[in-house]
């Protein structure tokens, strides 16, 4: 397992516009270090605690998102770092989200997590969920964290025909809440979906952002 080669060989194969983030988590710090050697400088990990450890050994200028579901009481350890959040399934999570960013005077982006998968065990917000949050007050007073976009993880599966419609649902549902909700919002331009077995798929249904672990750092 060459991690650089791998890297490069999936940089060769997305647009340049797409942002691949190289999922890390479980890995140590040397393999990141060689992911980064190579020119690599957006990194993902699931875990609020692993972020945190490997965010104050590893390089500054090393992006940092938090790709996993995150409980409320661990806000506090990536708030001060974190360039992206790509999972808020709750009014909850982001209230404290804002409460850190007060606290730490920044503004933290993030992406709402949609339930696209057949299974009901994942994590993520429903149209309906989404929009009650969007609507609401509390949602309106928000100072300290932006949204960017959308997030969503497809269905466990080898049919990709059930993927592909996952990830088309994700990105048809972005452009209706674009027009209804962010249509002056330059910021609000992001749809992280796709992993190493489906990346090419969701490239291709419209998404910006993937996330690849075990093609890059090999299986965990
Ligand atoms: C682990 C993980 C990935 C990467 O998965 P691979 O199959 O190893 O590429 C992507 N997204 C999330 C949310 C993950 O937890």
């Amino acid at each position: 397992m060459n991690i650089a080669e791998n890297l490069k060989s999936i940089l060769n194969d997305i647009p340049e516009t797409t942002k691949l983030v190289a999922v890390s988590k479980t890995k140590p710090k040397d393999q990141i270090m060689e992911a980064y050697a190579s020119g690599h400088r957006f990194f993902g990990e699931n875990k609020a605690q692993e972020l945190q450890e490997k965010w104050k050994e590893l390089p500054a200028d090393i992006e940092w998102h938090m790709i996993g579901h995150v409980q409320t009481n661990k806000v506090k350890l990536i708030a001060p770092f974190v360039s992206l959040v790509h999972a808020v399934d709750s009014l909850k999570l982001l209230s404290v989200l804002n409460k850190e960013g007060i606290k730490n005077m920044r503004i933290i982006p993030f992406l709402f997590q949609i339930h696209i998968a057949q299974e009901e065990s994942k994590f993520g917000l429903s149209i309906d969920e989404l929009y009650s949050i969007l609507n609401s007050d509390e949602y309106s007073e928000f100072s300290n964290v932006k949204a960017a976009g959308l997030m969503g993880m497809a269905t466990y599966t080898d049919d990709k025909g059930q993927i592909r419609s996952e990830f088309r649902f994700l990105k048809q549902f972005y452009d209706r809440l674009k027009k209804d909700f962010f249509a002056d919002d330059e910021e609000f331009k992001e749809i992280s979906m796709g992993m190493s077995g489906d990346y090419s798929i969701a490239i291709e249904e419209g998404g910006t952002i993937i996330r690849v672990g075990s093609s890059i750092f090999g299986s965990r």
